[in-house]
């Protein structure tokens, strides 16, 4: 992997975080000549380093316990014997940030846990110390342990990079739920439409919002719904209720909102529509629900509706504007039912 989808952009080692980290381990371009020279400590002895290397590591059972994973020493040493023949070698290239990236990704996707990876690098800075002769360590050391720290700190990123990874997934799956959960808490269980307490919070709203356009309601009651539970019981009861609601909807537009306000009672908030039109609504709700009988369960259920329509006034507060439409729906009630009436503006 490289250019801009590299493991250097995709966890924030851009150059200038390069430059920075190189800095930090106080490593300079003065120093490429102590890498070859480490290179060439390590080149002949390679073979032995990686076996005793491994000697050691495997005495932990933390260890045993990731190769007993299925990975293969033979595998493990052939990869480790390139990452000692690359230490240190062109430290300050990019290419070097990638691999050391990608071998500590590596490491993770491979359920090496952190504390581990870093006794691993101990391992090895003693092993890698102890392969130097006197004069060399003198030459070398600084820069042995500078570059060990270098690679460690690069490690430590993969890991870092792999948990907030993990956790910004996590995040967004909580705040899908969340999404979720807040849809299910504003829709009525049975019939879907919105609940009282949030169409009136979208009620709120809009009075709120915007003063100059019409608005209108529409309280809408079942009529002689107590009469379909009587007849047919509850539960049918339940059924009618819920395709009342479809049909309401089915006859009003997309944007249009309809609450449960009570048992079989409802809100519709009709935004931009004065009172004239809000009537055309209502009107074709109400023929849209008398039309046919609801069938449900093999009961054929003859239902009509009920309803009050009012627009509201500038300034008005929302309790006078349900005032006014519960009142418009008691006339409906008293004339008869299965009617519209309204309030005057
Ligand atoms: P009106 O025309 O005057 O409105 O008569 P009504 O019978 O519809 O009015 P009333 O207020 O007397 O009765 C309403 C009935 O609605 C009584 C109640 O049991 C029923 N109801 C309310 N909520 C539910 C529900 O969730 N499921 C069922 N099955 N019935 C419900
Ligand atoms: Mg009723
Ligand atoms: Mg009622």
């Amino acid at each position: 992997m490289n250019g801009a989808s590299g493991y250097c952009e995709r966890l924030g080692m851009d150059e200038a975080a390069r430059a920075r980290r190189l800095a930090l381990m106080d490593l300079g371009e003065g120093e490429r000549c102590q890498a070859e020279a480490l290179h060439e400590v390590i080149a002949p002895r390679v073979e032995g380093l990686v076996k005793v290397f491994y000697d050691r590591l495997l005495v932990h059972p933390e260890a045993r316990a990731v190769l007993a994973q299925g990975f293969r020493r033979a595998d493990l040493e052939r990869t480790q014997r390139a990452y000692l023949l690359s230490l240190g070698r062109d430290f300050t290239s990019r290419a070097y940030f990638e691999e050391r990236l990608r071998v500590g990704l590596a490491h993770v996707w491979a359920g090496v846990g952190l504390s581990l990876y870093i006794g691993a690098y101990r391992i090895l800075e003693d092993l890698l110390m102890a392969a130097l002769e006197e004069a060399e360590r003198r030459e070398l050391l600084p820069f042995l342990v500078k570059v060990v720290a270098l690679d460690v700190s690069l490690a430590v990123e993969a890991y870092h990079g792999v948990q907030v990874a993990g956790l910004s997934e996590t995040l967004a799956s909580l705040r899908a739920d969340q999404r979720r959960i807040h849809a299910e808490l504003e829709h009525d269980a049975l019939t879907g439409a919105l609940t009282r307490r949030a169409i009136m919070e979208r009620l709120e709203e809009r009075l709120g919002r915007d003063r100059e356009r019409p608005f209108s309601v529409i309280m809408a009651d079942l009529d002689r719904f107590k009469a379909v539970n009587d007849t047919h019981g509850h539960l049918v009861g339940d059924a009618v209720l819920r395709e009342s609601v479809r049909r309401i909807r089915a006859a009003l537009r997309a944007p249009d909102l309809v609450g449960r306000y009570g048992g079989e009672e409802f809100l519709v908030l009709l935004d931009g529509t004065g009172l004239n039109t809000a009537l055309e609504v209502a009107e074709r709700v109400r023929r849209h629900l008398e039309a046919t009988p609801i069938h449900v369960k093999g009961h054929q259920v003859p239902l009509t509706l009920s309803q009050g329509v009012a627009q509201w006034l500038p300034g008005e507060r929302l309790e006078s504007l349900l005032q006014r439409a519960d009142s418009a729906l008691y006339r409906a009630k008293q004339g008869g039912r299965n009617r519209t009436e309204w309030a005057e503006t």
